[in-house]
């Protein structure tokens, strides 16, 4: 059998969305698992729309991602060029070969004539679509319009009463009744080619074995199904995965956060979460286990386990999956991803005095409260921010006994190594005072932060250091003595 080999197949009219990301996962793992190939195809023919910017950010997701293609943009091979507008002459020479057997035709029907026509159809409760007005023109007639200066499309002309099956894996067998499909475009009267064109010529030449694509794409399919046929073409085996739906099961749009997978990664969200999560949508594994690496992933892979039924954007696995990876990360490698965040928050000069051991256990002490790496700046504030009381810390410092212990404390508050020397301290504290641990611990987080939950506290008063540790307690004393 010859080798498989997949494709994604973006057009870049705008950033790369969720769907397509999950698209262009699906046929990267398919070509994993089986040892095929990805090629990346940039499908550019609607020039209104198109723009290189978002050529490069569709690319630069992808590689964020951890997407590897073995042919294609940026990378190259034998079936190239790999952007539609650079094909344009090779989908004229297939056009021309539909023409010459019959298979298609020019046409000079105008925007009004078009338009009328599908009203006209509507108005009868018909399916709106081109019944064929120029299929028989003379050639004198031809001539005429030439001479006109009317642009001509070329149309293909759709074989009559023809049932078109397509055995989808995801789908099932799926059949489509030609009598319902106009004859249509298959170049545009500016020479270049339809979407439903060029994707069959590009699949052939480029020797995909299997469409994997979004649902939307499958009404598109007998279209493409004529054009393999009158070409003599092999068909390939289609996929096509379920919609992604908001949680209130409406289609996937802006009102439901983010649509572009790059904001993700500016949202903080790491690329192997974002993986993870994505994969998991409308593809299951067969044990119980969620969190799985790429490798894991792309091992198990199968499209027999890609659900028909829509897959349900769940934000709240996200942020657990999202979690669980940052609780993984080795240190050093959160310290540096968490930094670009931190630059952008009120805390960059701090942060920038700090030297790379108080960085790391910063960050190590804040990290079990981070869903998404952007939660960086709200959790350090505890840190940075001037000392400000919360009601119930309040209540804490009034209570009996506080103001002794906290005076005991700040009496020979001692310089630290790390948390574990703090921790020493505190021990030795409770076992003189007689104090049970709790109330010495509330009233010095109280009294240090104004808080009565946080990150662990030796972490914290090593991070701050004596000095600084001593000057919020004796703060708080005497606010209590005011
Ligand atoms: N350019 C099409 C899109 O972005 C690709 C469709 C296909 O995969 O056939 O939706």
């Amino acid at each position: 059998m010859s080798k498989i080999k997949v494709r994604f197949a973006p057009s870049p009219t705008g950033p790369l969305h969720i769907g397509g990301a999950r698209s262009a996962l699906f046929n990267y793992l398919y070509a994993v698992n089986v040892q095929g190939d990805l090629v990346l195809r940039i499908e550019d023919t609607d020039l209104d729309r198109s723009k290189p910017e978002y050529e490069q950010e569709i690319i630069e997701s992808l590689l964020w991602l951890g997407i590897k293609w073995n042919e294609g943009m940026e990378v190259g091979g034998s079936q190239g060029p790999y952007r539609q507008t650079e094909r344009v002459s090779i989908y004229q020479e297939y056009a021309q070969h539909l023409l010459d057997s019959g298979q298609a035709y020019y046409c000079f029907c105008t925007e009004e004539e078009l338009e009328q026509e599908r009203q006209e159809l509507i108005t009868r409760g018909d399916t709106p679509r081109y019944l064929g007005r120029c299929r028989h023109l003379s050639p004198e007639q031809k001539a005429e319009k030439i001479e006109q200066g009317v642009k001509p499309t070329i149309r293909f002309e759709v074989p009559t009463n023809k049932i078109y099956l397509v055995d989808d894996i995801v789908r099932g067998r799926v059949s489509f009744d030609s009598s319902i499909i106009g004859d249509f475009i298959i170049i545009k009267s500016d020479g270049l080619p339809t979407y439903n064109f060029a994707v069959v010529i590009d699949d052939v030449l480029m020797g995909i074995t299997h469409v994997i694509r979004a649902e939307e794409h499958l009404s598109n399919t007998p279209r493409q199904l004529m054009i393999y046929d009158a070409l003599n073409f092999k068909t390939p085996t289609f996929a096509h995965i379920s919609l992604i739906l908001g949680s209130d099961r409406q289609k996937m749009s802006k009102r439901h956060g983010a649509t572009s997978l790059i904001q993700y990664r500016e949202m903080g969200y790491l690329p192997e979460a974002m993986f993870n999560f994505l994969a998991l949508m409308g593809w299951s594994p067969e044990g119980e286990e969620q969190l799985l690496s790429p490798t894991e992933i792309a091992r198990a892979f199968s499209l027999d386990r890609v659900s028909k039924s829509p897959a349900v954007f769940d934000m709240d696995k996200l942020n657990w999956i999202n979690q669980q990876y940052i609780k993984k990360l080795d240190i050093n490698e959160l310290g540096r991803k968490v930094r670009p965040f931190l630059d952008r928050s009120p805390y960059s000069e701090a942060i920038k005095a700090m030297d790379e051991d108080k960085y790391q256990l910063l960050i190590q002490t804040v990290r079990d409260h981070l869903v998404s790496l952007s939660d960086i700046s709200r959790e350090v504030g505890v840190v940075f921010d001037q000392l400000e009381y919360e009601e119930e810390a309040l209540q804490v410092l009034k209570e009996e006994g506080t103001v002794k212990i906290l005076q005991t404390l700040v009496e020979d508050f001692p310089d630290s190594e790390g948390p574990e020397d703090i921790k020493q301290y505190l021990k030795a504290i409770i076992k003189q005072t007689g104090v049970k641990p709790k109330n010495v611990f509330m009233p010095l987080r109280s009294a240090v932060s104004g808080k009565v939950h946080g990150p662990d506290l030796p972490s914290l008063i090593c991070i701050w250091g004596q000095e600084e540790t001593i000057k919020r307690i004796k703060q708080s004393l005497q606010r209590l003595n005011n």
